[in-house]
């Protein structure tokens, strides 16, 4: 049976027209060696192959490398099922119910290992707009290449021969610059919107350009995002945040139109001036963390994306006679409710978001012993970061960033000499609620 499996996948081969053809690069020409790879990735493939499996890395990884970039993570595609592939590697594990993938561990390193897809058919589940809802079909490594998005991404090394093998012209465009769509980039949207934002993200990232046969659509097929979950979106809205060219994917999501139900209220913040400078630094500082190698966190880009939200309900909130205190925390409240169902903001990171807006206010408080217990707070430097963000935006005093830059550089006699006075209304104050019978807090009138 296996015999009748593999000859009629041969035969199938063979019946192809030439224009399916794959080009086989080699090394001399294209000049990755395998050496190149990381180790895991090359485990991988070594074991598969031993089991007498096809195995290629694929799509980022080798795009990356072509260009002369270091691979952020390694993919592995293979002819052998999820089940065979978990056989062969010791530490692996499948993953994902619908379209299953394993991850194979080698130290510190995943690798993600799929299955080639193959063709979709009249068979696929698809929404009431085309999105693809299952596609969890296996075929072969020229099925595969197509179902990919970028002619970039199709492409598959092999570490045994040094190999690239190009089905749709990858390297090519590549060498060109040029971002390329395989098919037809309408129907391939409408599968799949979230690839209008791989495109501009992926573009500003590796400083290609989009083909104009691929970006003449966006703009009127934008709105096909609203139909995509919001789980899926956040995810690739914080691949693009944190893929140190935010400003740059920004910038261009608002030329294509795109920022729209992306994060809902993105374009409302751009628009307000003091937002706008705000987002733009607080891009611009992510970038440069990322291009230094150092991480990004998810809850501080979130915290100040949302920020000028925040501040706005805030307002709001006191012009009505609320407390200041109690309005920040309803305020909060208020925009992570609409925006973290519409973002799938997850609940730790909303806990986190929330940690950094509601330090800001006690940054104010520059007097007794209040700094020195914001300093010990877990949550301190975050907050102090975002504190230099509004100083640099200027939406607070510059000198209030200033004096914790300073307060937390100098110690003993030096820091106690920084502390401001303790106001009078906030003697009176704490001498009341030293008295039990007064002891009443603001939150509750
Ligand atoms: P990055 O540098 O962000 O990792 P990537 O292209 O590797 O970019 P992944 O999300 O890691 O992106 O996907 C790996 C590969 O899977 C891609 O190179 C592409 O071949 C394929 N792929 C990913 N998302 C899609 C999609 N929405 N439609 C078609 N193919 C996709
Ligand atoms: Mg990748």
């Amino acid at each position: 049976m296996i015999r009748k499996l593999i000859s009629r996948v041969f035969r199938g081969n063979k019946k192809k027209p030439a224009a399916g053809a794959a080009a086989i690069i080699p090394v001399a020409s294209h000049g990755i060696t395998r050496d190149r790879l990381s180790s895991a990735s090359r485990r991988t493939c070594e074991a598969l192959h031993k089991a007498g499996f096809q195995a290629y890395v694929v799509g980022g990884a080798v795009r990356d490398l072509l260009l002369g970039a270091e691979p952020k993570d390694y993919d592995v595609a293979t002819n052998a099922t999820p089940e065979e592939v978990r056989r062969c590697i010791r530490r692996s594990r499948i993953i994902g119910r619908r379209f299953q993938i394993v991850h194979a561990m080698f130290g510190q390193e995943v690798i993600e290992v799929t299955t080639f897809r193959g063709e979709l058919d009249a068979n696929t589940k698809k929404d009431e707009h085309g999105r693809v809802l299952h596609d969890n079909v296996f075929g072969t490594q020229q099925e595969d290449a197509a179902r990919r998005d970028f002619t970039a991404n199709a492409l598959y090394y092999d570490p045994a021969s040094e190999n690239v093998i190009d089905y749709h012209h990858g390297v090519g465009d590549l060498k060109a610059k040029t971002l390329r769509m395989i098919g037809e980039p309408r129907a391939r949207y409408r599968e799949d919107p979230v690839r209008m934002l791989r495109a501009v993200r992926l573009a500003a990232k590796l400083g290609l350009s989009i083909d104009p046969e691929a970006r003449r659509p966006i703009r009127e097929m934008a709105s096909l995002l609203e139909n995509v979950p919001a789980a899926r979106l956040f995810d690739e809205m914080l691949k693009l945040l944190t893929s140190g060219h935010a400003v740059k994917c920004i910038t261009q999501l608002r030329d294509e139109g795109l920022h729209h139900g992306l994060l809902p209220l993105l374009d409302v913040i751009l628009e307000q001036p003091m937002g706008e400078r705000f987002v733009m630094l607080a891009l611009a500082n992510t970038d440069d963390r990322v291009q230094r190698g150092k991480g990004a966190s998810p809850s501080f880009l979130f915290a100040t994306l949302l920020w000028h939200e925040v501040l706005a309900h805030w307002e709001k909130l006191q012009q009505a006679g609320e407390a200041k205190i109690p309005a920040l925390f309803q305020a909060m409240d208020t925009v992570l409710d609409v925006q973290g169902e519409k973002l799938a903001i997850t609940r730790r990171i909303a806990g986190d978001i929330k940690e950094i807006w509601s330090l800001q206010p006690r940054f104010e408080q520059r007097a007794g012993k209040r700094p020195y217990a914001l300093l010990e707070q877990p949550r301190f430097r975050a907050g102090y970061d975002f504190l230099l963000l509004r100083a640099q935006a200027g939406e607070i005093a510059s000198e209030i960033a200033d004096w914790w830059t300073r307060f937390q550089s100098v110690d003993g006699e030096d820091r106690a000499q920084m502390l401001l006075p303790v106001p009078a209304d906030e003697k009176k104050r704490r001498r009341r609620r030293k008295k039990p019978s007064n002891s009443v807090s603001g939150t509750s009138a």
